[in-house]
């Protein structure tokens, strides 16, 4: 299979009212990921176009409804549509709080968060929780147990001679008895092959350039080994 063959966003997939949509995983360019059930709408790495694809697929009633953020890692790609989001929510005048989780040490995550609040202060017409994780513990939101777990993603340091650990995360959700996990970007882990096994969902990362393994991300066939233990899965991030 072509690589671009991976590439047909957004992906859908639902199990009665447990439903993802991936508006888009390309790296480098951006993440954008819904979820919601009868009760929960959350938002998962909001890169740069997420206000764009939720304002035409679900409008501003849905958006409205967002309760929590959650964020694998800051790199850009992934957090790139955050300030849009948040602005658009105070536009709407959201009243209920907006809890945002991102791995402890995230800087971006926070930078984001002061200068929005420094820029908005008097007229942000909700409250932001800035939930930093820094453990495996579950925690429940909207009747949906989420399970963070730590991941092995790195970048390149500033010499461009090594790379370097980044705070991230993995989420798994668990609905209803049915469980979606997304790895968000990473190398081939542990952490990562225990929580994809026998979920209903597994949607991974095959963001390596090409065949031979990185310590960035996983190569097609590291991801597919580790997508074929869950009941269902999707390749995502491949490079186009
Ligand atoms: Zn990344």
């Amino acid at each position: 299979m072509k690589k671009n063959e991976y590439q047909k966003y957004p992906i859908i997939w639902r199990k009665e009212d447990f439903f993802i949509k991936i508006y888009c995983s390309i790296p480098n360019i951006a993440t954008g990921i819904l979820i919601t059930t009868d009760r929960a709408t959350f938002v998962v790495d909001p890169g740069d176009g997420i206000l764009r694809d939720l304002n035409k697929d679900v409008g501003a009633v849905t958006i409205l409804k967002v309760s929590d953020i959650f964020i694998s890692h800051g790199h850009h790609d992934h957090v790139g549509g955050v300030w849009s989001l948040l602005t658009y929510l105070s536009v709407l005048k959201k009243k209920s709080p907006l809890n945002i989780y991102y791995p402890q040490g995230c800087k971006e995550i926070e930078s984001i968060y002061r200068a929005f609040i420094k820029v908005y202060s008097k007229e942000v017409s909700y409250q932001i929780n800035l939930r930093p994780i820094d453990s495996v513990k579950s925690f429940k939101r909207d009747s949906v147990t989420i399970k963070p777990f730590k991941v092995n993603h790195r970048e390149p340091s500033a010499d461009g001679n090594s790379s370097e650990l980044i705070p991230s995360l993995g989420f798994k959700f668990i609905y209803d008895g049915k469980s979606i996990c997304y790895g968000g970007d990473t190398a081939f882990c542990n952490a990562l092959v225990k929580n994809a096994k026998d979920s209903n969902l597994a949607i991974i990362e095959a963001g390596a350039k090409d065949d031979t393994s990185s310590d960035l991300h996983m190569t097609i066939k590291q991801a597919t080994q580790i997508g074929k233990t869950a009941k269902e899965y999707f390749l995502v991030h491949v490079p186009e």
